[in-house]
Order: structure tokens, then C-alpha cells, then sequence
């Protein structure tokens, strides 16, 4: 059994390195890997447990002591599952929706129910000879585990025949008591005259609306508030009205929300927009990264708490703010941490302003508990009963879970809308895709099914969508990252699907090196997620992990981004403020020394700060830049090589994200030539990237090129607004605007000013290590040089999934490195 499992894994994480295999595949493919990954390392959590039970004579399974052969017997019962579980997944044959009754009190039922369908399965001559034996065993096994006081043990490796998904009903979270008859009521006696009207009756509804005066009064009495309220409540759509309407805006300032997303920025402001009845960027605005959307006449400025933070530059006292509410701090990002301690400070110096810190969580003591104690402002929440659902096996692939959970629920279950909890852009665009293509399969027995996707990326006018109530008889899935965990309120949902991941910045300070990881999530997140189905009547939450799962791997709470990111960019920004003394900073959770070390070690490297740690000449430019120091070093560094035009360019595309090229499913070869025409010369990603910006631009910034070059108009439009945004930048820093366009090495050192740290050599097994630190690396499948495999490469990003992947790559000479950075290469390396 050992080598079938050893034989499994070494199968799973062999290098995929055929470029001819579909970015979605790949994708998929990677994404069973870390799930795999995952559930191996879990494997060795529970063999740390095993010896550990070893020592008293006994063994451990899930948590459970047993004899040693009855611990042996649920191994080999395990391992027979996960081969099991394998074959299926590889066939595909998910094409049953059936949802199952839930298992809560009638376990004895179901288990006889599971076991004639094994016994049935057991006694067909057509079953091939390995699986009759399989599944005899894993009878045997379960016969003998089914007892009465062994079921806890065996309920968490139940194993299903079927080809749907089975959950477990393991808890109701409870919901809150209020008449909701009433409420209904209520709603149908509204007569509707006016959308505008119809707002002043909504906003009437929410939760804090009984308590506005209350609220208005707290914040009179008092400088610093905390506010906590359930997502939903009208926090961030009502607060800052409130604050209007009771005249905080009449002196001529203004009142700042912050959010951690752009899109929650963005899509708030419009909200509040329309029920004050005015237009987006005029009394109601928001200025996220590269998108100012505010005016004269703006009142009331939704942002992102990145933004306020650059605002500091500018005016150390937030002078235009009467008001500052930082939103949605319980996801404590990096920039709202720093905003902690900044705002803390404003507040002592300026007794006049507001200062608000909202949060959808109840960790509220330890925010008020920073802000010298402030008073806490709790509006009682409104939450209906959510049924939790857990599988009653681990899930090999989570999107395919995800998937067939999705055709379930729509196929069998009662109106309500579907919200699936993915990681990120790419996935969300596959599953659309098969989600798509197999309604398309379905026909016309099925209702129809509104696919809607949301993260941050996607564009503006797509993003209104997730609002549209559903039409009758139809019904929507929302697939969406984090975003919709607490930043974005989206009514009618009544099913949410948990697979239990997100995707993480993770930093190690050792290195410096920092990658992006999709990890499991919190118990806290995996909360806030279930809640989102209760919030306009009882929902039901399906989680993609066992409960054994939820229990054992999930952490209670995800630690805040200042624990696990790289510190440069907000070292940089404190610097340029005149906080020198960054040890001794008011965090509300201190980053690791290490951390902070590290990001001093960068920017000097980078030449933003002397050896004695002062900003320099270099920094207080590469600061203009709202850009990570690397990237704004890169354009700074390109006034020496003549070649800023290019350079802002390429990192303008950068900027956009992977969102460059797309892939139809039917005419993937076309798109993958029309792609690799950009890539003639092996001249490495990056000038790839300028090649398409400059191409698009010559054909006159057409959409039709776009078209025929399977490149997102959309992405190139919101290059080429960056680009002028950079362009103006430049100006402010007094860097000329030269173009160099024939002389490749001039760009390339210019991107290897910024980007030396992350060089990476050619090994003669054909994987590559990186120059400082000896970390083994991969060119990820879809660069354009994953089968050049060239000597010395410097990359933009890191991935994690099932290998460390750059991400944009270029290939350098090694001695640039001496050349241009030889204090962070000496000659050792
Ligand atoms: P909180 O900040 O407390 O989580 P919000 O103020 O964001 O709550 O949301 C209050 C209500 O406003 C939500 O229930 C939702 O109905 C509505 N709402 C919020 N944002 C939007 C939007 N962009 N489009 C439509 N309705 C929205
Ligand atoms: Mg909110």
C-alpha cells in the first residue's frame, strides 16, 4: 500500500512542462496538486499523532485511540478511499446532481443505505476484479468499525458510491430572534413609487437604522468609536450619510472610508451614490490605486486604506478629513495596520477629528483596547438560521467539488442564490467556463443558471451584475474570491459553497522572498462565509471538507497581513513620513523583527536609503510611485538607460495582472500562436509585454486588434491608463520621457535594477535556484520561455502552487548582477 501511495504522489507532482496542454488544465492540475499536497501533509500531522500514540502503547486515528490492528485496518481502509476517490476524479463522471438528505441524527439509517448500494456493487459480475476486492475490504473494514461506540471514527471516512458529492448536516449556526413575518409584511405594504424613494424605504430596513440617533450622539461624545456590526448591517453604506446628513461635511471637509478592496471601494461609492441620488465622482466619490473617481464637490470619499495611507504624503494631518472611518479592520491588511498606528496619532494632534473603526467581528476589545479604550458601538445583527454541511470525505479537486455541488443545489433545491468562495481570477474564469458548458449540456431541463463572476480585476461595468436581483424562475451563482466574505454585501443568497481555500501573501523573511499560496482558510473566515447565506432568511453553507477538517487543520483566526508580508513598501512610505524609529512604532501586532530587518536590507540594496538608513535622493523618488519598491525602482533606474518610455510601459502591463491574454476554449491553438508571435526572439516576458503595448498602440489603440490578437481590450485599457499615470509621475520626479525601444539590454537592466533580487541560475537538471539564496525554482508553463530554459533569468513574481513558479520572466547576464547591484552580490555568490 505504501508504494501504490508513494507511486500516487510521484505521479501527482511530476513536472507538467508540456506547453501544449490548456492554461485551464494546467491550472487544475496544479490546484490537485496543492490540494493533494494538502491532504499529504495533513497525512503526516496524523502519523505525528500515530507516534505520538505509539508512545502509550496505543494508536491514534483522527484523534481516536485504538488497538494496533484496528488502527491498521482503517489505514488500509483510507488508502483503498483515496484510490478509490482518484479514479473517479480522473473519469470525470460527475454527472449525477442529486442532493443528498442530510445526515444529522439518522447516521444509522444512511450507513445500512451506503452499504446495500456497496453490497450491490459487490455482487455485479461487471465490476472489475481490484475493485470487488477494494470494496470488500473497505466492507470489512466498516463492517467493523460500524459498531456503536467506534462511529465517530468511521463517520469522517464514510465512503460514498455515488458519484455526487454527500454531506453531512453537522450544526445549525443559530440566528437571531426577530419577527421576520413581520418584516416580510413590512416590505409588501411599500408602495414603490420611485427607485429613489424605494432606496429611502431600503435604507430604512437596515439594522442601524434604529439606532442612527444613538449613533449620531456616540460619535459627538466621543473622539474614537468602534463600531461593530454583522456584514449587511449598513456599516459602510450608512455611516458616512448619516455623518453628512448631521452636517460633519459643512465645514468643507470631507468624510474618508477606507476599504481593503478596490472593488468594495468602488462599487460602495456607487451604492451610496444612487441613494443620495447624486452621480459617482460628485458629492460621493472613491480614489483607489491609479483611479481618482472624486471632485470638487466630493463629500463623502471611499478609498482604499492603501490610498489614505499615500494621503499621508501629502497632508501628515489628513487636514481635508473631518472624518475617518476605517472599514472592514478586522481583515487587518498591512496598509490598515499602519493606518492604526498613523490615524491613533492624527487623532491626538487633532481633537476635531472622527474616528471610526468599524468591524464585521467581535474581536472589537482589542481595537478598542488600542485606541486607548474607546467605547464600542455594537448594532445588533439580524441573522437567520444557516444549516452547515460538510462532505463527508475529503475532496481530491475543490473546483470539481465546487462544480457539482453548484449543479446540486440549482438542480435540487428550493429559489435562493448560490455564492461559491473561489481564490482568484483564474479560477473563477474556469469554473465559469464548465459551469457554462455543462448547463449548455443540460438544456432545457434545467432552470437557467446566471453565472456571475466577482474579483478584483474585473472590469467596473461587470461588477453591477452580482447586484441584479434574479429574474423569476432563474437563479445566480456568484463565483467570487474573498471579496465577498465580509467587503461586499450581495442579497438573495441562500447557499454558500465553502472549499475551504484562499489565496494567501505569504513572505518568508528569511529570504525576502514572498509568494502568493493558496492555503486553507481560518475557522473565523470559514464563519463569515456560512453567514453570508443567512442574511435575508435561513441559508445553508456547504463546506468542502470533512469536519474532522474543520476541527484539526483550519487555525481559529488568519493572522494579519503585517505577520506574513514583505514590509519594503510601508518601510519605505513611514520613511518618506519622518518616522525613523520603526522598532519602536505603535503597531497593534509588531511584525517580525526579521521582517522589518529585511525591508531595510532591500531598500538600501535598492539604494532608497544610505547606510545610515536615511531616504535618499533615489527613495524619495522611487516613493512618488504607488508601486512596490522594486517595480518604482525599476522606472526610476531607467532615466540612466535612457529608456523610460519603455520601461513605464512594461510596468504598466505588470500592473495589470495576468489578465493580458485569453484563451477560448475553442480556438485555444490560435490564441497560444497568436500569443507566441509576441514572444519571437525568446526576448523573455517583459518585452513581450512592451512589444503588445507598443503593436496595440501603433494599430491606433484598436479593439479590433485586440480581437484578432485574443488579447482583453479591457486589460490593455487599464495598461494604457496607467501608463499615463506614470508618464505624469515621471514629470513630478523630473525624469525625462526617452525612448530606447531597439536596445533590449538597456531594458533589461533597467528591469534588473529593480529586480535583481529575484535572479535565478539554470541547474543542470533543468530547474533553476535562485543567485542569493539557493531556493530551487520553476519557469511557469505559460512564459514564454518555460522550454528556452535560458542561463540566468530574473522574474516579477512568485507562485506557489504545486512548485515554486516565476511568474514573467527575462533572461539577464549574470555579470549585470555585479555590475548593477554588487553590495547585495559580492563575489562569493
Ligand atoms: P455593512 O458594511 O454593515 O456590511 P453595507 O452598508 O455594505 O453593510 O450594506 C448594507 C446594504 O446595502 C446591503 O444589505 C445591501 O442590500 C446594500 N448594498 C450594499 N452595497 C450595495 C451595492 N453595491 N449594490 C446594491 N446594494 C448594495
Ligand atoms: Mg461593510
Amino acid at each position: 500500500l505504501r508504494e501504490r501511495e508513494s507511486a500516487r504522489t510521484r505521479k501527482l507532482t511530476e513536472p507538467k512542462a508540456s506547453r501544449t496542454r490548456s492554461n485551464a488544465e494546467d491550472i487544475q492540475t496544479l490546484r490537485k496538486v496543492s490540494r493533494h499536497e494538502y491532504l499529504k501533509k495533513r497525512e503526516e500531522k496524523k502519523l505525528q499523532e500515530l507516534r505520538d500514540g505509539i508512545e502509550d502503547e496505543q494508536y491514534l486515528f483522527d484523534g481516536v485511540k485504538l488497538s494496533e490492528a484496528e488502527y491498521h485496518d482503517l489505514r488500509h481502509k483510507k488508502a483503498i478511499y483515496d484510490v478509490l476517490s482518484k479514479k473517479k476524479g480522473l473519469e470525470g463522471a460527475n454527472n449525477e446532481y442529486k442532493m443528498p438528505e442530510a445526515y444529522d441524527d439518522q447516521r444509522g439509517v444512511n450507513q445500512e443505505k451506503r452499504f446495500s448500494v456497496a453490497m450491490q456493487r459487490y455482487s455485479d459480475p461487471n465490476a472489475e476484479k481490484e475493485e470487488v476486492w477494494e470494496e470488500h475490504q473497505i466492507r470489512k473494514a466498516t463492517l467493523k468499525f460500524g459498531s456503536k461506540d467506534k462511529r465517530q471514527v468511521c463517520d469522517d471516512y464514510q465512503f460514498v458510491f455515488e458519484d455526487q458529492i454527500d454531506f453531512i448536516k453537522a450544526a445549525v449556526m443559530d440566528g437571531d430572534k426577530f419577527d421576520y413575518e413581520e418584516e416580510l409584511a413590512l416590505e409588501k405594504s411599500k408602495a414603490k413609487s420611485s427607485v429613489l424613494e424605494a432606496l429611502h424605504e431600503e435604507r430604512k430596513k437596515l439594522p442601524i437604522y434604529p439606532f442612527r440617533d444613538e449613533f449620531l450622539k456616540a460619535v459627538h461624545d466621543h473622539q474614537v468609536l468602534v463600531i461593530v456590526g454583522e456584514t449587511g448591517s449598513g456599516k459602510t453604506t450608512q455611516i458616512p450619510q448619516y455623518l453628512h446628513e448631521a452636517g460633519y461635511t459643512k465645514n468643507g471637509r470631507m468624510i474618508a472610508c477606507t476599504q481593503p478592496r478596490r472593488v468594495a471601494a468602488m462599487s460602495v461609492a456607487a451604492r451610496v451614490s444612487q441613494e443620495m441620488g447624486v452621480k459617482l465622482g460628485h458629492e460621493v466619490g472613491y480614489s483607489i490605486r491609479f483611479e481618482d473617481c472624486t471632485s470638487e464637490k466630493t463629500v463623502l470619499k471611499y478609498m482604499t486604506d492603501g490610498m489614505l495611507l499615500r494621503e499621508f504624503l501629502a497632508q501628515p494631518e489628513l487636514e481635508s478629513y473631518s472624518v475617518v472611518m476605517v472599514d472592514e479592520a478586522h481583515e487587518r491588511t498591512l496598509s490598515t495596520d499602519i493606518l492604526f498606528g498613523l490615524v491613533k496619532d492624527v487623532a491626538r494632534a487633532r481633537p476635531d477629528l472622527k474616528l471610526l473603526i468599524s468591524s464585521a467581528t467581535l474581536d472589537a476589545e482589542k481595537f478598542s483596547n488600542y485606541f486607548d479604550c474607546a467605547p464600542i458601538f455594537k448594532i445588533p445583527g439580524r441573522r437567520y438560521p444557516v444549516e452547515i454541511h460538510f462532505t463527508k470525505a475529503p475532496e481530491a479537486d475543490y473546483l470539481d467539488a465546487a462544480i457539482v455541488t453548484t449543479l446540486q443545489i440549482h438542480a435540487t433545491q428550493p429559489p435562493g442564490d448560490i455564492l461559491v468562495f473561489l481564490t482568484g481570477q483564474e479560477e473563477i474564469e474556469t469554473t465559469e467556463e464548465i459551469l457554462k458548458q455543462r448547463m449548455r449540456g443540460l438544456g432545457t431541463k434545467i432552470a437557467e443558471l446566471i453565472i456571475c463572476p466577482i474579483y478584483a480585476n474585473l472590469p467596473t461595468e461587470l461588477q453591477a451584475k452580482i447586484f441584479e436581483p434574479t429574474p423569476e424562475g432563474a437563479r445566480k451563482v456568484i463565483l467570487a474570491t474573498n471579496i465577498a466574505e465580509t467587503s461586499l454585501t450581495i442579497d438573495g443568497i441562500k447557499y454558500v459553497i465553502d472549499p475551504g481555500f484562499s489565496k494567501m501573501k505569504c513572505y518568508n523573511p528569511r529570504t525576502g522572498m514572498e509568494s502568493l499560496l493558496v492555503t486553507p482558510i481560518s475557522k473565523a473566515s470559514a464563519m463569515q462565509r456560512a453567514g453570508r447565506s443567512g442574511r435575508t432568511g435561513p441559508g445553508k453553507c456547504f463546506r468542502l471538507y470533512t469536519a474532522y477538517s474543520f476541527q484539526n487543520d483550519l487555525d481559529d483566526n488568519t493572522p494579519p497581513e503585517i505577520q506574513r508580508t514583505n514590509l519594503a513598501n510601508v518601510v519605505l512610505t513611514l520613511k518618506c513620513l519622518g518616522i525613523e524609529d520603526l522598532i519602536n512604532f505603535e503597531f497593534m501586532d509588531p511584525p517580525p523583527i526579521d521582517a522589518i530587518k529585511k525591508a531595510l536590507e532591500l531598500l538600501y540594496a535598492l539604494s532608497a536609503l544610505n547606510v545610515g538608513g536615511k531616504l535618499t535622493k533615489v527613495g524619495r523618488r522611487m516613493a512618488e510611485f504607488p508601486l512596490d519598491p522594486m517595480l518604482s525602482k525599476m522606472i526610476v533606474a531607467s532615466e540612466k538607460y535612457k529608456c523610460s518610455d519603455e520601461v513605464i510601459s512594461i510596468a504598466a502591463m505588470l500592473s495589470v495582472g495576468n489578465s493580458i491574454f485569453y484563451r477560448p476554449k475553442d480556438k485555444q491553438v490560435h490564441a497560444d500562436n497568436a500569443r507566441m508571435n509576441f514572444h519571437t526572439g525568446n526576448i523573455g516576458d517583459h518585452i513581450a509585454h512592451l512589444k503588445v503595448y507598443n503593436s496595440w498602440k501603433e494599430n491606433n489603440y484598436s479593439t479590433q486588434w485586440c480581437y484578432e490578437n485574443y488579447i482583453q481590450v479591457r486589460s490593455m485599457k487599464h495598461a494604457r491608463d496607467i501608463r499615463d499615470q506614470l508618464a505624469g509621475l515621471l514629470e513630478r520626479v523630473e525624469i525625462e520621457l526617452t525612448s530606447n525601444s531597439n536596445d533590449f539590454d538597456a531594458i533589461k537592466k533597467s528591469i534588473t535594477s529593480g529586480y535583481f533580487p529575484h535572479s535565478a541560475r539554470l541547474q543542470k537538471n533543468g530547474t533553476y535556484r535562485m543567485v542569493k539564496h539557493q531556493q530551487t525554482v520553476h519557469i511557469h508553463p505559460s512564459s514564454g520561455l518555460a522550454e528556452i530554459l535560458p542561463r540566468c533569468v530574473l522574474y516579477h513574481e512568485l507562485v506557489l502552487t504545486s512548485k515554486e513558479y516565476m511568474r514573467q520572466v527575462t533572461e539577464i547576464k549574470p555579470q549585470w548582477l555585479l555590475e548593477i547591484a554588487p553590495h547585495f552580490y559580492d563575489l562569493k555568490d
